[in-house]
């Protein structure tokens, strides 16, 4: 299944935008978050051979405008796209999805995108001191689980342990996005990827939120299994 980072903070190639945030498109078909800003979400999707009309589906992960933002573009050009969202996003953002004509699906518990294809749905998470609910995606693939993160506001440990949970104890072979660790010193970044290593998962690749310590300290712990992610970055899963 193909992966195509469409935002991201770095990129690969001048011609696209980059900016705050992370936007995914799996399979040509979900799209997960969408970046700070619409019109650069959307020059990047034509930069990037993306057909918008084949999206059929967004998956917000978290109500930051960092994530969100991109998503208004995307409906007003592409209507009636089923939106994924938290029970516990804002009421503004309810009422702003309906109202460009979403259709606003609230995943509480792990529920099926597609085939394959899951939300983890709402994870408690933290930021700044307030609740901030949180949803990852998980992709089951032929070399085990891809968890696909937002910023992990809740803890990438917690996100991780819990799909290891609700997955049966599946191998996770790939785990990539925000990990949020751009606060945090190297001693706990450098604990929390050799407990990831620990925990079985194969691959790694921090991403938007993560920070530049993190990608170098992750790389080192991780050798080849790093998975270097930016705007206009392609792989499989
Ligand atoms: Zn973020
Ligand atoms: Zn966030």
């Amino acid at each position: 299944m193909e992966v195509k980072t469409l935002f991201d903070n770095e990129t690969i190639n001048k011609d696209l935008r980059r900016g705050w945030g992370l936007s995914f498109l799996i399979d040509q078909k979900i799209l997960f978050d969408t970046g700070e800003n619409g019109f650069w979400l959307l020059e990047n999707m034509r930069n990037l051979n993306v057909d918008i009309e084949r999206i059929k589906t967004v998956v917000i992960s978290h109500d930051h405008w960092d994530h969100t933002g991109g998503l208004w573009e995307v409906l007003k050009n592409r209507k009636g796209l089923k939106v994924y969202a938290c029970p516990n996003f804002s009421s503004e953002f309810k009422k702003k999805v309906r109202g460009l004509k979403g259709e606003l699906i609230e995943s509480e518990r792990v529920t099926k995108v597609v085939e394959n294809i899951f939300t983890t749905g709402e994870i408690a998470g933290e930021y700044k001191g307030k609740y901030m609910s949180e949803q990852a995606l998980v992709v089951k693939t032929d070399k085990g689980l891809a968890v696909i993160t937002g910023c992990a506001h809740p803890g990438i440990i917690k996100i991780v342990k819990k799909v290891k949970k609700d997955f049966g104890h599946g191998k996770i072979h790939l785990v990539f996005g925000g990990f949020h660790l751009i606060d945090k010193y190297e001693p706990e970044i450098r604990s929390l990827a050799e407990e990831l290593e620990e925990m079985g998962v194969e691959k790694v690749g921090p991403a938007h939120c993560s920070g530049y310590d993190a990608k170098l300290i992750f790389k080192e712990v991780y050798g080849n299994a790093f998975v270097p992610i930016k705007a206009g970055v392609k792989f499989e899963i």
